[in-house]
C-alpha cells in the first residue's frame, strides 16, 4: 500500500447544516449523561457526503462512554432511508465527557462500518467526522 496514494485518494467532505447541528446538539443534551446516537441519511455527490435526514436511535447501552444501536433499529433505519431514496452515509454519536475523537471501541467498529462517523463532544461543543480507510482519518465537516 502506497501511503501517498491513500492520502490523496481521500478528498471527501461531509455537509452538515446548521439546523442538523442544532438538532443533534439538542439530542446530545437531552440524553446526557449518556451517549446519544443516530443514523445519518443522505447522498454522496462527487466528493461530498451530504446529510439530508437524521434518524435518531436509542443507545441500548444507556452508557456515558459507549453506544450500541439495536439490530431492530438498524433494520428500521435502513428501511426508512431506502423509502426516502437515501443511503445511510453516517453514524452519529455524542461524547458527553470526552473530546470528539474516536475511542478504541469506536475505531474497532469504524473498521467494520465504512461510513462517516460523526462525533459531537459536549466538552468542546464541536462536531468531528472520521472514516476508516486503512486507518482512521478525519474528514472535514462543512455547512
Ligand atoms: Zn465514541
Amino acid at each position: 500500500m502506497d501511503d501517498r496514494f491513500s492520502y490523496y485518494r481521500i478528498v471527501l467532505q461531509l455537509v452538515l447544516t446548521e439546523v442538523q447541528r442544532q438538532f443533534l446538539f439538542k439530542e446530545a443534551t437531552d440524553k446526557k449523561p449518556n451517549e446519544s446516537c443516530a443514523l445519518l441519511f443522505g447522498k454522496k455527490e462527487n466528493d461530498k457526503l451530504i446529510v439530508r435526514d437524521v434518524f435518531l436511535a436509542e443507545n441500548v447501552e444507556e452508557s456515558p462512554v459507549n453506544f450500541t444501536i439495536s439490530n431492530e433499529q438498524l433494520i428500521l433505519g435502513y428501511k426508512e432511508a431506502e423509502e426516502k431514496g437515501l443511503d445511510v452515509i453516517g453514524i452519529f454519536h455524542s461524547h458527553p465527557s470526552s473530546d470528539p475523537y474516536p475511542s478504541a471501541t469506536d475505531k474497532k467498529f469504524m473498521e467494520i462500518n465504512p461510513v462517516a462517523w460523526v462525533i459531537f463532544s459536549d466538552i468542546t461543543k464541536s462536531f468531528k467526522a472520521y472514516m476508516f480507510e486503512s486507518k482512521v482519518i478525519e474528514i472535514p465537516i462543512i455547512r
